[in-house]
């Protein structure tokens, strides 16, 4: 802001002086008048002019009473003729005395020197501007081939982040611990002989906290820690990412003991020998200097490479052989216990009533990572300031649950009284199903208010959370995700786009049933297929197919059977339970929404 008001500033004194030039040529102390010719031929035969100038087209009249007028004639037309045309007496208009001003000296500026040098001057004011503005950035594109690595250390005025602000990935922490005290103390790992190993890989989902853990390391260890990410390699300058690998290892050699954090591995560390295309030319020689690199220390002289991805399985084998990420820590999506802890890491700078129950906010929220029950946190805040709270409720915290999970609300978005009734019986349906079948999942909450892409939706919850599931319960969790569908047409005997999302969801779990457990009878304990990712001129999924088409007609087959035996199921019920679906249906078209408690109590009378 500063600068701009500076060059502002600047730009009008520019201005200034050029006007100013121009005020300097022309000459105007007391403007003369234009006056016309009759006049002039009146004062000629009054004999009160005293003096004629010409001056192009322009005649400056001198009276004898000093003052001043002009007249402009034609383009071309003579004095003497203008003289002449008016009739005027020899005798009168001898007496004045007639000069012709010599106009090259002073026109030949204004009129063809100015013209060009105004624009070139305004070309070098703007020229000036924008070398200023771009001296940052033009000096860093310069430099482009140094890594652009964050010395975190070095912002001492941020407050450090430390273990203490990471909870529930104790093993995780544990693992680390060693290497922060190798840091520390490497004195006490060498004497024994142990070799510290020189790359660390952070696995885990997104928003599980790698690269909180990878600052956390560094605040720990307070070594100079170097902090960049994969596709900060990457580049349009063909080389660049290898000579950034390059510069980062040799910043770092030079500030030993010390920790390099390569972040995002996987937008680098791909496997090599897939896809075409210059940027994938580019990506594989980055990654051979990265492995040129790990290879190029000696272990113990207090370098450690960590390095964090959510895609370990298409990262390239080599980055995993021993010497180099050979050891490997997993961050996964928190357990209830964990999403304790984190909720209330991330509670401590909020003012909480006294209502607000951590535990149970933690059993409603499975399946979120740590960056969700950060957000959920944050939406909660957000919503308690809008309703002026001083404090954050425990319905404010509830509310947000379902829209980090689904999206905000859409009250706008107004159905109509039949589609209101569809989604009604819709998610009674699946509510209802939930319910009557044994090992399924605990009805949580049931709305019609659309949310995200929903237009309604049925919060299910595990009664407990398990690692292993068995095929009984994928079979009832395809039940489920029909029932809507069925409901539907059980009632309307007609069937909405609405439950295409369902069907995908039922589909893609028959289809890994048959495929990835080995649940089919028929088909037997083997997988099918390979799913590999492969880069070509941007993202492409190909599957290679490890079977004959026999057997994928056969994969077909079981993934209908599994489907249809699923239906018959949820539809068996939904029958059954006809009144119990009406009852709920319009329970929810009255109350938009049922929490679990009016749920339970309207199934058992
Ligand atoms: P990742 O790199 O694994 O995708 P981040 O480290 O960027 O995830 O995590 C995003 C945010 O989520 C963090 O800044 C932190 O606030 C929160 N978070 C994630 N995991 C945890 C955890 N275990 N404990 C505390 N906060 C966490
Ligand atoms: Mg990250
Ligand atoms: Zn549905």
């Amino acid at each position: 802001m500063k600068s701009l008001l500076k060059n502002l500033l600047i730009f009008f004194v520019v201005l200034l002086f050029i006007s100013g030039i121009f005020s300097l040529l022309s000459d105007h102390s007391n403007k003369p008048q234009e006056i016309t010719f009759n006049r002039l031929s009146e004062q000629i035969l009054g004999e009160k002019v005293k003096e004629i100038t010409i001056e192009g087209n322009k005649l400056n009249i001198l009276l004898h009473n000093k003052e001043e007028e002009f007249v402009i004639k034609e383009e071309g037309q003579s004095l003497g003729d203008l003289f002449e045309n008016y009739n005027l007496p020899l005798e009168k208009t001898k007496i004045i005395d007639i000069k012709v001003k010599d106009l090259s000296s002073k026109n030949f500026f204004l009129t063809i020197v100015l013209p060009f040098l105004i624009p070139l001057l305004l070309l070098f004011v703007l020229i000036f501007f924008f070398t200023r503005k771009m001296k940052g950035a033009g000096m860093q594109a310069l430099k482009f081939r140094e890594s652009r690595a964050k010395n975190i250390n070095l912002e001492k005025n941020k407050k450090r982040t430390t273990f203490k602000d990471i909870a529930g990935v104790e093993e995780a922490k544990d693992e680390l611990y060693e290497i922060v005290d190798f840091l520390k103390k490497p004195k006490k790992y060498i004497s024994l002989g142990a070799k510290i190993p020189k790359g660390v890989l952070l696995i885990g989902p997104p928003g599980c906290g790698k690269t909180l853990m990878g600052r956390a390391v560094a605040g720990e260890a307070g070594v100079p820690f170097f902090h960049i990410s994969g596709s900060e390699f990457i580049e349009m300058f063909v080389g660049v990412g290898a000579s950034r690998v390059r510069d980062l290892f040799s910043k770092a050699k030079k500030n030993l003991p010390a920790i390099l954090f390569i972040d995002e591995l996987d937008a680098v560390g791909r496997q090599r020998g897939a896809g075409l295309g210059g940027s994938h030319d580019e990506r594989e020689q980055t990654l051979n200097q990265i492995l040129v690199e790990l290879d190029g220390f000696n272990p113990n002289i207090g370098l450690i490479v960590i390095a964090a991805t959510n895609r370990p399985d298409i990262l390239d084998p080599a980055l995993l052989r021993p010497g180099r990420f050979d050891r490997k820590v997993v961050l996964d999506l928190p357990d209830i216990k964990q999403r304790e802890s984190i909720l209330k890491i991330h509670a401590r700078n909020k003012p909480l009533k006294k209502d607000v129950n951590i535990k149970n906010i933690a059993e409603r929220t499975p399946g979120f990572s740590g960056a969700d029950l950060e957000s959920l946190l944050n939406e909660a805040a957000i919503l308690a300031a809008k309703k002026n709270k001083k404090k954050i409720e425990n319905l404010d915290i509830l509310n947000s649950i379902e829209k980090v999970m689904l999206g905000p609300e859409r009250r706008s978005h107004i159905l109509t009284k039949k589609e209101r009734e569809i989604v009604a019986y819709h998610e009674a349906g699946h509510a209802l199903v939930s319910h009557y079948l044994s090992g399924c999942d605990q009805v949580q909450k049931i709305s019609i208010i659309s949310r995200g892409q929903a237009a309604g939706y049925t919060l299910r919850m595990p009664k407990e959370e398990k690692y292993l599931k068995s095929k009984t319960e994928f079979l009832n969790n395809i039940s489920v995700l029909l029932a809507g569908f069925i409901s539907e047409k059980l009632k309307f005997k007609e069937i909405t786009t609405g439950a295409a999302n369902d069907l995908k969801r039922a589909t893609f779990l028959a289809e890994k049933l048959v495929t990835q457990y080995g649940m089919s009878d028929s088909l037997g304990p083997r997988t099918f297929g390979e799913k590999n990712e492969m880069v070509f001129l941007g993202k492409e999924i190909s599957e290679k197919r490890n079977f004959s088409e026999k057997t994928a007609l056969l994969i077909d087959q079981e993934v209908s059977s599994f489907i249809e035996k699923s239906f018959q199921a949820a539809e068996k019920i939904l029958i059954k339970r006809k009144k119990k679906l009406e009852k709920i249906a319009k329970l929810l078209l009255e109350k938009e929404t049922l929490e679990k408690e009016e749920f339970e109590k309207a199934m058992k009378n």
